[in-house]
């Protein structure tokens, strides 16, 4: 099972990917974990893509579009994957179509979880990130990460104008790729604004499980 989790950040990509393959046994892909991985590393990569993390832009195509390229050629064939956060662009899509092509792969579904805007904005400020272990979580867990018991940080990008700014890029750029995977009939629908369970059955159904 291949399946694309589209949505704006703060949807719940990020929480619905992480019941799916636990249960599925599916690989994790998401760039957004890939990318702060490499800031963390202070790696030449990590190094240009803090800059536009931080202001929450888009991070150049052809940085994400080989990042993604090296995870799935490096996959086992077997295992299917999640990709959380990718594609953000049309070249991000398209180019996804090619890597594919080549290792003979395909795509099952792309399931767009659909929230309100101003959902968002609410729920990202109150989102927190324990930089030990790279968990997102919530205030209501206090400040000390559960799993680890690293102090948790509300994310740069988790301020409220990045948030705003993020919610443009999102419109603008990924939004329309929605009707790309429209068009090539894959694309399921399910609603954002539920508890996190009650998203997680729409998404199996949506995926025919
Ligand atoms: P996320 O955790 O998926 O919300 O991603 C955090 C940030 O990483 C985004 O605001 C972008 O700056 C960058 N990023 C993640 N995935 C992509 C992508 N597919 N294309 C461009 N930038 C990305």
């Amino acid at each position: 099972m291949n399946i694309i989790l589209l949505g704006a950040p703060g949807s719940g990509k990020g929480t619905q990917a992480a019941k799916l393959v636990d249960y599925f046994d599916l690989a994790h892909i998401a760039t957004g974990d890939m990318l702060r991985a490499a800031v963390a590393g202070q790696t030449p990569l990590g190094i240009e893509a803090k800059k536009y993390m931080d202001a929450g832009d888009l991070v150049p195509d052809l940085v994400v579009i080989g990042m993604i390229g090296e995870r799935l050629a490096a996959m086992g064939a077997a295992r299917g994957f999640i990709l959380d956060g990718f594609p953000r662009t049309a070249a991000q899509a398209i180019a996804l179509d090619e890597q594919l092509a080549e290792l003979q792969r395909g795509l099952d579904a792309a399931v767009a979880i659909e929230l309100d805007p101003e959902i968002i904005v609410k729920r990202m400020s109150s989102r927190r990130f324990c930089p030990l272990c790279g968990r997102t979580t919530t205030a209501t867990e206090g400040d000390a990460c559960a799993t680890c018991d690293g102090d948790l940080v509300i994310r740069d990008d988790d301020k409220e104008e990045v948030v705003r700014n993020r919610l443009t890029v999102y419109a603008e750029n990924t939004a329309p790729l929605i009707d790309y995977y429209r068009g090539k009939g894959i694309l399921r629908t399910i609603k954002g604004d539920q508890p996190v369970d009650a998203v997680y059955y729409d998404l199996l159904a949506a995926i025919g499980q």
